[in-house]
């Protein structure tokens, strides 16, 4: 059978290659850093749990470029999550974290774009998460790095700048749950496959986004995410 139209795949950079990494689905840990765990209202000891985003809303950036996200309707409070990014290149069932490692094509920096006005009235009502977390273009990323080449990534800065001004910051070795951890958590759940991304939470420091503004997400070793926050689209 032919498709009677053809879905279009997000492509995500690859640093040094030409060819880019087809996403399928975005998984997402939160609370993953104690001390955001406490800004959000936690005791900073859970375990993670987990949400998705679909994977078309992955928003990919090049090395370089500025993406434009458009401020997402239905909300007035857009937050920044800056994130470490597992890319997975090969299929993860129920593995280990020593196994897991093989399972990573590689990382990127990515935001987890949040609309918290809307995550805090879901909480209340124990809603899922989907209409705070799931909107289009939710998920930009950065090129990404293959794991050969920048190693475990447990430790290093990880931050984000708005219009030049430091908002948060955090290092890679204050995540409760590593990369590695984490994949192997994630597939005892679902079995992982190549195309997968997995965004591993965000230190301190979340906050809003306006019109206009210029955000840098950085993580040591990998390339800087660029992004401006375009007026919002009333034209739908
Ligand atoms: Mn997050």
């Amino acid at each position: 059978m032919q498709p009677v139209f053809s879905i279009a795949v997000p492509l995500v950079p690859i640093q040094g290659a030409a060819a880019g990494f087809p996403v399928r689905r975005i998984y997402c840990v939160a609370r993953n850093y104690a001390e955001h765990a406490r800004e959000m209202g936690g005791t900073g000891r859970e375990a993670p749990f987990f949400f998705g985003k679909p994977g078309d809303a992955a928003m990919p950036v090049a090395p370089g470029a500025v993406g434009k996200l458009p401020y997402p309707p239905r909300t007035t409070d857009l937050h920044h999550e800056v994130e470490l990014v597992v890319a997975i290149g090969a299929p993860a069932k129920a593995v280990s974290a020593a196994a897991a490692r093989q399972c990573i094509f590689g990382y990127a920096v990515g935001l987890d774009m949040t609309r918290r006005d809307i995550q805090a009235e879901l909480k209340k009502l124990g809603r899922p998460w989907e209409l705070a977390k799931a909107f289009d273009c939710s998920a930009p990323i950065g090129a990404i790095r293959r794991r050969e080449e920048v190693g475990k990534m447990e430790q290093g800065t990880i931050g984000l700048t708005v219009n030049g001004t430091e908002r948060q910051r955090g290092d890679l070795s204050e995540m409760i749950w590593s990369a590695v951890e984490i994949v192997s958590l994630l597939s005892e759940y679902f079995e992982l496959k190549p195309g997968d991304l997995v965004f591993t939470g965000t230190p301190a420091g979340v906050g809003s986004v306006a019109a206009g503004d210029r955000l840098v997400a950085r993580i040591d070793g990998l390339a800087d995410l660029n992004i401006d926050i375009a007026a919002r689209d009333e034209s739908g």
